[in-house]
């Protein structure tokens, strides 16, 4: 991942003294992420702060080299780079049925799948990657909120399995060329598999991937969001495209993207709608003294044009009328408003006996 190599750069000032240390450790595959052809790029980035932000697709707000600042590259990117070989992916059509065990919705960029099942992921590149290039799935919280936490599988499922890895959420399946790492800074893991070129007449190369826990899994996701980033790096970790997308893990995969689905449509019209036609002031007011009466009978309104200021009080009287009886009905309450009118008039009373008195 290209965040790993700069958590790597920012440390190097303050770390001149175990050098050797720290060079070992750049070889380990979850961490350098050096551009290609560019032997320098240490000395030029700590040295010279002329390290290019843009070359790690991280955003221009990253801290500075100077080695003082947290890293901000704790958090994974999460953007989409197709890269100079074109870096896609594409999923099965595999529709909203309710036998589904994973199925992927367009919309909304969301992949949902049952725990354990094989969710297939096809990999297209527009160029042929070099030899040696791998493909890498990590996991990561969507919302800022959660996004520091390292994504894990929750205790009960990481203790009744039996696997080294077994505390990685993503598994790839189907081969035996899987490594399962764990970055030594930022703790995060994830899984690297060899990206192979598509069979003889095929465009795409198919990754198969597991997730091993519940997206409710308590002590784990914990009902928080998570997306999958896939990424194409070189040997040395260099990232040379990005993929990402939501996945939730659940029981009814289809049924949950059908309601997902249904709902953005709904939500995105309704809210825009709201905006647009703000409600007519009067009914909104008859709406709320019902409601703050704790009616649960018929609290639709609608505005009545009257012709004619004789026919409009009569008619006033009737629903003032009814509206008193509401009200009553609201016992204390009721009673209160009742009581209200009067008191006002002798209020109004005094005040004018005083006023006469003055
Ligand atoms: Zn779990």
């Amino acid at each position: 991942m290209d965040e790993f190599s700069v958590v790597k750069l920012e440390s190097l000032p303050l770390s001149q003294d175990t050098f050797q240390v720290l060079w070992d450790s750049v070889l380990t595959p979850s961490i350098s992420d050096i551009p290609a052809g560019n032997d320098a790029w240490l000395t030029d980035a700590t040295l010279q702060g002329g390290f290019d932000e843009h070359l790690f697709g991280l955003a221009p707000a990253a801290p500075s080299t100077d080695g003082l600042n947290p890293p901000a590259s704790m958090v994974p990117t999460t953007s989409d780079y197709s890269g100079e070989f074109g870096f896609q992916l594409r999923f099965q059509n595999s529709g909203t049925a309710k036998s589904v065990t994973s199925t992927y919705s367009l919309a909304l960029n969301k992949l949902y799948c049952q725990l354990a099942k094989t969710c297939p992921v096809e990999v297209l590149v527009a160029k042929e990657p070099p030899q040696g290039t791998v493909l890498r799935a990590t996991a990561v919280y969507k919302k800022s909120e959660h996004v520091a936490d390292v994504v894990r599988r929750c205790p009960h499922h990481h203790n009744e399995d039996v696997v080294d890895h077994r505390s990685h959420l993503i598994r790839v399946e189907g081969s035996q060329l899987a490594q399962y790492m764990e970055d030594i800074n930022t703790k995060r893991q994830s899984v690297i598999v060899p990206y192979e070129p598509p069979q003889l007449g095929s465009e795409i190369t198919t990754v198969l991937l597991n997730f091993m826990c519940n997206s409710s899994c308590m002590g784990g996701m914990n009902r928080r969001p998570i997306l999958t980033i896939l990424t194409l790096e070189t040997p040395e970790c260099q990232v040379l495209g990005r993929r990402c997308f939501e996945v939730r893990v659940c029981a009814c995969p289809g049924r949950d993207r059908k309601t997902e689905e249904a709902s953005k449509a709904q939500g995105g019209t309704k809210s825009t709608k709201k905006r647009k036609n703000p409600p007519v002031p009067d009914a909104s007011v008859s709406k709320k003294a019902k409601a703050s009466c704790g009616e649960e009978e018929d609290k639709e309104t609608f505005v009545l044009h009257v012709r004619g200021r004789e026919r409009y009080e009569i008619l006033k009287k009737i629903y003032d009328g009814l509206e008193l009886l509401d009200k009553e009905k609201c016992k204390d309450k009721g009673k209160q408003e009742v009581a209200v009118g009067p008191s006002r008039g002798k209020r109004r009373m005094q005040s004018d006996k005083s006023d006469s008195d003055m």
